[in-house]
């Protein structure tokens, strides 16, 4: 009956399933945050700039305001303007006033010649040169015109972002909600990291990766435990999940065993919309959608399930924080080793890029199998190798999605 009930799923390409997925992704409702604790949110509206910058003539050096007109001939030193002082009267022809780097120029003033350029003597500067008009400050607006739009939605707020909105004077900007993500552990084997390990156990690593995963996308994890392979306490917590979170992960149950519940529970409950696909290490990711939400049944192996995270659920949550890019980076780099593809299904095999020679260089990081969670420490790529039965001899050029940077 398992058997049957998984080989009805027909076997997707890799582009195919995630567009299912993406078919059912929108974002999230939008709130507003102050400007300062909107780091890692996606911006839900463009920002735009209230007022030029700078709002005032500014002295970009330390020097004097002078009048351009007046040639090369000395200035009578008739102010000292320091930042944040206001500018006095006019300049008349031939005086001139002593500024610092961000003070505002007096009118009639157009160039601020550096100190470096001149010798004080007395109320008295002279010039080595004449200034040209325009030089030595910054001019209203020359970084930002009034009503320009600075920052667009779906980017997601770095530094620059919050920095950008400080010097604006916007205080609050609108956000999308940040996804909740309940993950679930399914099996009997599973105990957790910090009890006592029985013969046939093993310790939950899945459930803590992908936690971790979700956090560093910037979604909110929460964690349901472990599910023992008996329906009812799937069930159970599978409806916990779906009632306080946005999304629900599970890992393992999904492949053929005799135990593998969670595909006949979501079939039952809403629709399945990706049983397997054309892809290694995970053929058997699980997409469905519940009541509008979604739910991802990762395979239980724990490389396959945070190498479908990154590939199908990542994108996902990206989405429904309203983010633009929801891509890694892709790059094309070269092998440093043979690579051995798999005979029928699209691999991502786990690598360390560096930059060598003028070129991307991939090493694979060991053992490529499902289980040897060691294969993704210290990988920043996927290297996407098709399908085949030759071995790609080494200094093979093949296309990575750089998931991290580059050593
Ligand atoms: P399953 O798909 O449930 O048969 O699981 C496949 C393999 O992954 C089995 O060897 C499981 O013991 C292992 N596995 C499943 N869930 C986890 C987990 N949460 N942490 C570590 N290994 C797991
Ligand atoms: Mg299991």
């Amino acid at each position: 009956m398992h058997l049957a009930a998984a080989a009805r799923y027909p076997l997707l390409a890799v582009e195919e399933a995630q567009e299912r997925i993406t078919a059912q992704c929108w974002p999230l409702a939008t709130e507003r945050v102050r400007f300062d604790a909107a780091l890692g949110r996606v911006l839900a509206e463009d920002v735009r700039a209230p007022e030029p910058l700078p709002p005032f003539r500014s002295a970009a050096v330390d020097g004097y305001a002078v009048r351009t007109d007046d040639g090369a001939a000395p200035r009578r030193v008739v102010a000292e303007i320091l930042a944040g002082q206001e500018a006095p009267g006019p300049l008349a022809p031939g005086e001139g006033a002593w500024v610092t780097t961000g003070a505002p120029l007096p009118e009639g003033a157009d160039a601020v010649i550096m100190v470096e350029q001149t010798t004080r003597d007395g109320d008295v500067v002279l010039l080595a040169r004449a200034p040209q008009p325009g030089e030595g400050f910054h001019h209203v607006g020359e970084s930002v015109g009034a009503g320009e739009s600075v920052l667009e939605r779906g980017m997601v707020v770095g530094p620059a972002e919050i920095g950008i909105m400080a010097t604006n004077g916007v205080v609050d900007v609108a956000v999308h909600r940040r996804p909740v993500v309940a993950v679930l552990s399914t099996g009997d084997e599973l105990v957790e990291p910090d009890e006592p390990r029985r013969l046939a156990s093993i310790r939950d690593s899945n459930r803590y990766a992908v936690m971790a995963s979700v956090a560093a996308t910037g979604a909110l994890p929460l964690s349901l435990g472990i599910a023992r392979d008996v329906a009812a306490e799937h069930e159970a917590k599978m409806r916990a999940g779906l009632e306080h979170a946005d999304v629900l992960i599970t890992s393992g149950g999904v492949s053929m065993g005799n135990r593998d519940l969670i595909k006949e529970i979501l079939e039952a409950w809403g629709t399945v919309h990706v049983g397997r696909v054309r892809f290694k290490p995970g053929k058997p990711l699980t997409f469905a959608t519940v009541d509008g939400k979604l739910v991802f049944g990762l395979p239980g192996f724990p490389v396959s399930s945070l190498v479908t995270f990154e590939v199908f659920v990542r994108p996902a949550l990206l989405r429904l924080m309203g983010a633009r890019v929801v891509e890694r980076p892709r790059a094309r780099v070269v092998l440093a080793q043979p690579a051995k593809p798999s005979p029928d299904r699209t691999e991502y095999q786990r690598a360390a890029v560096r930059w060598q020679d003028g070129r991307l260089v991939a090493t694979a990081t060991g053992v490529q199998a499902s289980h040897r969670l060691l294969s993704m420490v210290g990988a920043n790529a996927l290297l996407i190798i098709a399908p085949g039965t030759a071995p790609l001899p080494a200094g093979s050029e093949v296309e990575a999605l750089l998931t991290g940077p580059l050593g």
